[in-house]
């Protein structure tokens, strides 16, 4: 599996940019960071997208994406995968024909450039090889992580934004997964914010490591905000685990 990290930030500042992740050309790993960071194939080449939750960092490509991939003629469809209730506030709220087009209908509505396709929490579900497992995170609106198995079987594990968290980390002990993004959002010092946003800390992320069972070979952290990354990059050495690294936006990563 081949991950290129289009964005890793937990907010958006030069430089820093709103969690995306593609996966071997094909798909993404929520679209914080779609079309600002893909060069023409790479968009053409694209066919789904699996959506963590709908806060605006996680989904603000997807509205450059389509408007490009219409423009230039491309006849390409995107199929956004997610909890139903992800994708009911895409449509309710953002494809509604009032913030943005509902390209559920353009440029027809027999082949458009969006579709939305729901998955059922805990239920495997097989798409161009690879094997999905989406199961509830924590966070203040309805959130997913994903467990995803690439047609050699490789697994890597996504939460997406999540706060102290239990049925994901079951979920995950299930598969062989060798690689985790989870999310670090704020310092230590800032504990009560991050569990009042449903976020994590350094000292967090070493309370949910130990509830893994094992944790997986290699951990990296995103989603850091970034007027705090040195800040909580030290906190995360200290817990003194050394499979943990940090993502940065434009990184490749072979696994
Ligand atoms: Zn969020
Ligand atoms: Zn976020």
């Amino acid at each position: 599996m081949i991950i290129k990290v289009l964005g890793a930030a937990g907010s958006e500042v030069p430089g820093h940019n709103c969690p995306a992740f593609l996966v071997d050309g094909k798909f993404l790993l929520d679209a914080g960071t779609v079309a600002v960071a893909l060069n023409i194939l790479e968009e053409r080449t694209l066919r789904w997208i699996l959506l963590s939750h709908a806060h605006l960092d996680h989904i603000k490509g997807i509205p450059f994406l389509l408007d490009n991939l219409v423009s230039r003629g491309t006849g390409t469809t995107v199929t956004v995968l997610g909890g139903e209730d992800v994708l009911g506030d895409l449509r309710n709220n953002i494809f509604n024909d009032r913030i943005w087009p509902d390209f559920t209908r353009i440029p027809s509505p027999e082949e458009p450039s969006l579709r939305f396709k729901a998955i059922d929490p805990g239920r495997p579900l097989g798409i161009d090889g690879y094997t999905i497992t989406m199961e509830k995170v924590d966070h203040t609106v309805p959130a997913y992580g994903y467990i995803v198995e690439d047609p050699g079987k490789t697994a890597i594990a996504y939460t997406g934004d999540t706060g102290p968290t239990d049925r994901f980390w079951r979920r995950m002990a299930e598969h062989d997964v060798k690689m985790l993004i989870t999310e670090t959002s704020f310092p230590n010092r800032m504990e009560k914010l991050a569990l009042a946003s449903r976020h994590l800390t350094p000292a967090l992320l070493g309370k949910e490591i130990g509830k893994m069972s094992p944790p997986p070979q290699r951990i990296r952290i995103m989603h850091l905000k970034p007027q705090f990354v040195q800040e909580i990059e030290s906190e995360i050495r200290a817990l003194g685990h050394d499979n943990i690294g940090f993502l940065k936006d434009g990184e490749l990563i072979r696994i």
